[in-house]
C-alpha cells in the first residue's frame, strides 16, 4: 500500500512534466531520445530498424551513440531546448538487450538528477533488470505489450532469444507475455510509473485492447498508449487501422486504464517538444562531436 501511495504522488507530478504522459505537457515540455541500444532480443513481425535522417517513426535513428556521447548530446539538447524535462531511451533496438541504455542513464542521472529518465522496452528482461533500472534513476517506463494471449502474440512476434535459447511460435509468445507481466509487477512495486504501448494491428489484436488494458492494469500499469501499425517487414501488406478502429480500440482500453492520445510515434533520436514541427535531432548531430 505504501508503494502505491508513493507511486500515485509521483504520477501526479510526472503527468504535469512528461510530454508522453500528460496531454497538456505534450505541447509544453520536450524530450530527448538517446539512440544507444543497438540490438533486440525479440523479432516483432512489423519491425524494421534502420538508420537514416528522414523517416519519422520508432526504430529509426541517424546513428548510434555510445553512453559517453549520449551525455554530450544531453548537454547540447538542453542548450537548444531548455523545455526538455525528459531523457528517454527507446531504441533503436531493445533497451535491455544490451547494457548501453542503463549505463547512459547512470551517467545522465549523475549529472542531471532532476531530469526525468524514461525507458522503453519490450519487457522480456524487465523483471530481472528491474532493480538496476530503478537504481539508474528511471522514473517512467514504457512496455510494449501487443497481446496478453499467446495465440495472438504469436501472430505479432515471430521469435525471441532468451537465456541462450531461440524460441518461436507459442512458446516464444507465452514466455514474452509472462516476462512482461512479471516485469510490470516488479518495476511498478519499485515505484516506477508504467505506460503500456500497444501497436494496433487490424485483424490481429484490434479486439484485444480491453483485455490488454485489464491484464496490465492488474499487474500495475498506470496508463496505455494505443498506436496505429506502421506496416513494415512481415506485416508490410497489412492495413493500418482507420480512425474509427483506433477510437474503438482506445475506448475498450479506457474501461481499465487512462488512455494517452497524443502520440506521434517519434524516432529513436527525437529531440525537442513533440509535434512542434522543429526536429532538433538534425541540429544536434550536424555539430561535430569529439571523437
Ligand atoms: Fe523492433 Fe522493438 Fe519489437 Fe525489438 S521489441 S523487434 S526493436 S519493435
Ligand atoms: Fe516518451 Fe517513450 Fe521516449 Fe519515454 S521512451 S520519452 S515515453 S517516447
Ligand atoms: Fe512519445 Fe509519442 Fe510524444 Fe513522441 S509523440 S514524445 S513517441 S508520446
Amino acid at each position: 500500500a505504501i508503494h502505491l501511495q508513493k507511486k500515485a504522488d509521483q504520477f501526479d507530478h510526472l503527468v504535469k512534466k512528461h510530454p508522453c504522459l500528460g496531454g497538456e505537457a505534450h505541447s509544453k515540455y520536450g524530450r530527448v531520445h538517446l539512440p544507444v541500444s543497438p540490438a533486440c532480443n525479440i523479432q516483432c513481425r512489423f519491425c524494421k530498424r534502420t538508420f537514416n535522417k528522414w523517416e519519422k517513426r520508432p526504430g529509426v535513428a541517424a546513428s548510434l551513440l555510445t553512453p559517453e556521447k549520449a551525455l554530450e548530446i544531453v548537454d547540447r539538447a538542453l542548450e537548444l531546448c531548455p523545455e526538455i524535462t525528459v531523457v528517454g531511451i527507446a531504441g533503436p533496438g531493445d533497451t535491455l538487450a544490451t547494457p548501453h541504455a542503463l549505463e547512459a542513464f547512470r551517467q545522465v542521472h549523475a549529472k542531471y538528477p532532476d531530469l526525468i529518465k524514461c525507458l522503453s522496452t519490450n519487457g522480456l528482461l524487465l523483471a530481472e533488470k528491474a532493480e538496476e533500472i530503478a537504481q539508474a534513476g528511471v522514473k517512467t517506463l514504457t512496455v510494449t505489450v501487443n497481446a496478453v494471449d499467446a495465440e495472438i502474440q504469436a501472430q505479432i512476434c515471430s521469435h525471441i532469444y532468451y537465456e541462450g535459447d531461440h524460441l518461436t511460435g507459442l512458446a516464444a509468445a507465452a514466455r514474452l507475455i509472462e516476462n512482461q507481466l512479471a516485469g510490470i509487477r516488479k518495476i511498478s512495486e519499485l515505484g516506477v510509473v508504467v505506460k503500456i504501448n500497444t501497436v494496433l494491428i487490424p485483424g490481429i489484436n484490434d479486439h484485444h485492447t480491453g483485455e490488454i488494458a485489464k491484464t496490465t492494469k492488474e499487474a500495475g500499469a498506470d496508463m496505455i498508449n494505443i498506436i496505429p501499425l506502421i506496416p513494415q517487414h512481415e506485416l508490410a501488406d497489412k492495413c493500418p487501422p482507420d480512425c474509427r478502429e483506433l477510437n474503438l480500440a482506445r475506448a475498450a482500453a479506457e474501461e481499465y486504464l487512462t488512455v494517452f492520445r497524443h502520440c506521434k510515434q517519434c524516432r529513436a533520436d527525437a529531440c525537442g517538444i513533440p509535434g512542434k514541427g522543429i526536429e532538433l535531432a538534425e541540429l544536434l548531430y550536424d555539430q561535430p562531436l569529439e571523437t
